[in-house]
């Protein structure tokens, strides 16, 4: 292009569209983007921009998801207008004179010679309904591209959305290639995808001659290159148990996130309040983004990557399996129920072992465990062992990918936080803290964040008795698997001879005498959960419920963790919640005996026992 546009050439910076062209084997859309006057001749050189097809995206079943529709923009070209009938250009396009006029402004400000879009997403039949008086208003001029078109009212929050690029956007590097009015994708996968989606365009020299007759390729092409389609992408989502998902959680807030154990691959990701996709593409998008913004329940924000929550009970499955490694506990220790220590959740039978320590969830068991894991004797100086032991302690809770971005393909992803030696230094003073002072890490209250994501990447590390797959959506890339980032074992600190110790404790959770995630139970159907249910201390209100599990115990499938906020103890709500969906996935539908289960989850009023 520099040569093209040195001195020989004159660049007129005449932008045009020539209409979509259907291609035999590769759809695109050829835009005419700039004619350069050849100065030897009469000739102009015509510079046609192909624009190829966006992929499509399909759930692991080939369900057709997100694809293609053609949409019109009108555009405006501020130096070409002539003499506007304004009274009449309002009419035909029904549109306020006062916003002409604002818009109008707009384009000028953006530039006088090239192109800028007008009215946006205009249907086929808004289109034909002014296409042909667009003659008498010289400078406007309609443009065809491609809009996503969605097949499912489910995953906004991972889809994300395509628009037209903005000028801001069109001002950063990594756009510069890009043409006003262009699409570009602006969140979740169609932004982490968008090279591929978007594949590359082609571009053609013409030479044109005066009476704008053909005159061939510019120096027979030498300077022409193909199009190429933009890939598919196959997404590891299971759209039914997605929409399950969604139903499950209509009326909450909260996050469900699924995950394939042997693969990573995530089943399904749900953020509650959610919105349908379709909201966020055609006429009206602006106002109606605005609207989700401004809703109080936050619909827009993507709940299982970025709403980071102390992880509760839950997080003393990690906790006992460092200490564990640090050989400071056996699956054989039994530690008093001492409430002096730290209040207990419920009265019951002695904690003999690590499986009936889980089974009760007992507080002052998993204190005991900590501390053990934390107070080693490493230092004579009290404070200087706990900066010790603690330090050792976060490296090994970091192994499990928490306090960390995991790496998912999506941008929006929290790190959560593990905190440091150097955190408490800095809160408390250097030696001015003990055990004393962190004893809430262990039961997962306290100074600790973790996602939705990292729980479920937790459980589905615990499946595979000792490592996972970084989570990811797209386990298909056009006719590839997935990024090779994908295809590796992360290993934690812990020995993987070591997880089966505390699995027989969470299959007790859910099918034990009196076990506390009993409503996630799938016995009936001979599948064994083993599950761990949780509670979210929460000082603006009432707590969160959490249940993290997976299923089958011996044969993990899949990997969970529910979220439902404010709803109180994590066994009466997010247990059932979790259960439903792994018996979705696992038999395919859902047992008429469990339709009043459903609706407790759907409708019941979580809270009632909590007034
Ligand atoms: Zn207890």
């Amino acid at each position: 292009m520099q040569y093209l546009e040195g001195r020989r050439y004159v660049v007129q910076g005449i932008f045009l569209l020539v209409g979509l062209v259907f291609a035999a084997r590769l759809f695109f859309m050829q835009v005419l983007d700039g004619t350069y006057k050849l100065a030897a001749d009469k000739n102009t050189l015509q510079r046609l921009v192909q624009v190829p097809f966006r992929g499509s995206v399909y759930d692991r079943n080939n369900q057709l998801l997100v694809t293609n529709t053609p949409v019109y923009d009108l555009l405006v070209v501020p130096r070409e207008v002539r003499a506007l009938d304004s009274a009449r250009f309002c009419q035909l396009l029904q549109m306020p004179l006062e916003e002409l006029r604002a818009s109008l402004r707009a384009a000028k400000k953006y530039s006088r010679t090239k192109p800028s879009p007008l009215v946006q997403n205009l249907s086929p039949a808004e289109h034909a309904a002014i296409q042909d008086n667009l003659i008498d208003f010289p400078g406007f001029r309609v443009q065809a591209r491609m809009a996503r078109a969605y097949r499912t009212p489910n995953l906004a929050h991972a889809l994300g959305y395509v628009g037209s690029i903005t000028p801001r956007l069109l001002e950063l590097p990594k756009y510069a290639h890009y043409v006003p009015g262009e699409n570009v994708g602006i969140a979740g996968l169609e932004s982490y995808y968008e090279p591929t989606l978007m594949g590359r365009r082609g571009v053609q020299y013409k030479m044109v001659n005066v009476r704008g007759v053909e005159k061939g390729a510019f120096r027979g092409g030498e300077f022409d290159t193909l199009s190429v389609a933009g890939q598919d992408l196959h997404l590891s989502i299971d759209a039914e148990l997605q929409a399950y998902g969604e139903e499950l959680l209509a009326g909450r807030r909260g996050s469900i996130v699924a995950i394939d154990p042997k693969t990573g691959e995530i089943l399904a990701f749900v953020s509650a309040p959610h919105y349908e996709p379709q909201m966020l593409t055609g006429k009206g998008m602006g106002n109606r983004y605005m609207d989700l913004l401004r809703n109080p329940d936050r619909p827009l924000f993507d709940r299982p990557l970025m709403a980071t929550y102390p992880p509760g009970s839950v997080f003393k499955l990690v906790n006992e399996l460092v200490a564990l490694q640090l050989g400071v506990v056996t699956p054989n220790t039994g530690f008093e129920c001492n409430q002096k220590l730290v209040h207990c959740t419920h009265q019951h039978e002695y904690p003999a072992n690590v499986s009936l320590a889980i089974k009760n969830s007992c507080n002052p068991y998993f204190y005991q465990v900590m501390r053990a894991a934390v107070v080693r004797g490493q230092s004579p100086n009290k404070f200087e062992d706990a900066r010790l032991g603690l330090a050792q302690w976060q490296k090994m809770v970091k192994s499990f990918g928490l306090g960390e971005k995991l790496g998912v393909d999506m941008g929006q992803e929290k790190r959560g936080f593990i905190p440091s030696v150097e955190f408490y230094d800095k809160l408390r003073g250097y030696h001015h803290w003990n055990f004393r002072t962190v004893y809430s890490l262990a039961i997962g209250q306290g100074e600790i964040g973790i996602t939705g994501l990292q729980m479920a990447n937790v459980l589905a590390t615990i499946a595979n008795r000792g490592y996972y797959y970084t989570p990811h959506f797209v386990k298909g890339i056009g006719p590839s698997g997935p990024l090779p980032k994908y295809r590796e074992r992360h290993y934690t600190a812990v020995d993987t001879t070591l997880f089966k110790y505390i699995i027989p404790g969470m299959q007790e959770v859910v099918d034990g005498r009196g076990g506390t995630g009993s409503l996630a139970s799938l016995r009936e159907f001979g599948i064994s959960v083993a599950g761990k249910t949780g509670t979210v201390q929460n000082p603006h209100g009432f707590d969160h419920a959490t249940f993290a599990a997976f299923a089958p115990a011996n044969d993990p499938k899949i990997a969970i963790a529910v979220f439902i906020e404010n709803s109180g103890f994590g066994g009466t709500s997010a247990a059932p919640a979790a259960g439903l969906m792994i018996e979705k996935y696992l038999r395919g539908k859902v047992a008429p005996s469990h339709k009043r289960m459903e609706d407790w989850v759907k409708y019941g009023n979580l809270t009632a026992h909590l007034h």
